[in-house]
């Protein structure tokens, strides 16, 4: 079926705004959208018509070019996927969902065959790094550009001889730290703020290779990689995991990621006591802004995990208490601060250059529907402090005697 890509109002719109959409442009963009997209993503034209109606997928303009996003996936696309019409047509696939275990028997045995290799779940938020014409590209997990993590990405990592030598793979990988304007938290080995790469992908297809070829690369280019801590039987790896999980959880760290050596079994994760208490904790320092189901799970997590340890009632008390802290301790915190009349705010700090690169984070995070202003901005260093006006109007509300 041939779609009249140009009854499509969404579209036509997009040209009649795009600036470098020159005539042949639009005779590229309209014979690929008719034609190719739909080998490329196996996705059915109508599909692809009806998401473009419905605003799924979105036309922007970047640096001059126009390039395409899915906002939400479509078939076996993911959200997140970019298209980018350039010199040559540029297909970047989201990063696919990792499906989480609560028991590591016989979950690992039913889902691997033979051996698995066991990788550091980092906690921080994920990025894509790939070349586009002439420029490295970092994106983050719904599609978007985001200019500090660009900045940074190029900083933190050298490139330019990976990109050369390999256009038509991505970098994917967790951007983590203290100075992390997402997901702040604290690596001895990395600070303020540093990348580790987790998978390398390819263009169009997003087939990853396989933990060597990956580790192959890595070596090669000097990049740094996740930690690994070893491969085993999948048999031996619920005893091994155990252990493993215990000494992250101590060391204050979130988890690990279950990969088959090929790739070509789906992963898996598995967290951290330590890691599920401190979710539960930063979500009830403001509690009217996080959905019930995120409380849930995160207990559901401790449940099966304390099951499965086996552990005897000390451990089992222990393991208890640390949960009703995390609870309760925050949420008092916050009601108490805003019983002074304080707002429920989070401070991130952030490394930029000048006050414009922080604004330009800033319309970023607005865009993204985030509200947040600058604190403060002293020696290359900004302070944005995020309100979390759900959680600060609900409890001024029951202190002045509003019914719950
Ligand atoms: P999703 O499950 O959809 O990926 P989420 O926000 O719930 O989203 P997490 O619970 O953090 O994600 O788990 C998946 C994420 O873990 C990946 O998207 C990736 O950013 C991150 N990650 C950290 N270390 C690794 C690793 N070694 N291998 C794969 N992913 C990793
Ligand atoms: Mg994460």
């Amino acid at each position: 079926m041939k779609i009249d890509w140009r009854r499509n109002n969404s579209l036509t719109n997009f040209f009649f705004n795009c600036s470098s959409c020159d005539l042949e442009l639009r005779v590229v963009i309209e014979d690929f959208l008719d034609k190719k997209l739909q080998n490329i993503l196996n996705v059915k034209a109508e599909k692809l018509n009806e998401a473009i109606e419905k605003g799924i997928i979105k036309f922007f303009e970047f640096h001059g070019h126009p390039a395409l996003q899915f906002k939400k996936g479509i078939g076996k696309i993911e959200d997140g996927t970019l298209i980018y019409f350039r010199d040559k047509i540029e297909v970047i696939r989201g990063f696919p969902k990792i499906r989480r275990t609560l028991m590591l028997f016989p979950t690992l045995k039913n889902h691997f065959k033979g051996k698995i290799v066991v990788e550091e779940k980092m906690n921080g938020y994920n990025v894509r790094i790939a070349s586009i014409g002439d420029e490295i590209v970092a994106l983050t997990r719904r599609g978007y550009m985001c200019p500090y993590t660009t900045k940074k990405a190029v900083e933190i990592l050298d490139l330019s001889q990976f990109f050369n030598d390999n256009p038509d793979l991505v970098i994917c990988g967790e951007m983590v730290g203290t100075n992390n304007p997402y997901v702040s938290h604290y690596y001895e080995e990395i600070g303020n703020l540093g990348f580790r790469v987790f998978d390398i992908r390819k263009k169009t297809s997003n087939d990853p290779l396989s933990i060597n070829k990956k580790q192959e690369i890595l070596n090669k280019y000097n990049l740094p990689g996740v930690r690994v801590f070893g491969t085993f039987n999948v048999n031996e790896a619920p005893e091994k995991i155990k252990e493993v999980i215990k000494e992250i959880s101590e060391a204050k760290r979130e988890g690990i990621v279950i990969k088959d050596p090929d790739m070509e079994i789906l992963p898996l994760k598995y967290t951290s006591s330590c890691a599920h208490d401190y979710e539960i904790s930063y979500a009830f320092t403001y509690p009217f802004d996080f959905g019930k189901d995120f409380f849930f799970s995160r207990v559901i997590r401790e449940g099966f995990q304390a099951f499965e340890m086996k552990e005897n009632d000390e451990e089992l008390r222990e393991r208890a208490l640390r949960l009703g802290e995390s609870i309760l301790l925050p949420m008092v915190s916050t009601i108490k601060n805003v019983a002074s009349g304080k707002q429920a705010t989070e401070d991130m700090t952030i490394d930029v250059a000048s006050p414009e690169e922080v604004e330009e984070f800033l319309r970023h995070l607005h865009n993204l529907g985030v509200y947040a202003v600058i604190e403060k901005f002293e020696d290359n260093k900004a302070i944005i402090r995020r309100i979390h006006q759900s959680t600060t109007d609900k409890i001024t509300n029951l202190l002045n005697g509003g019914l719950y």
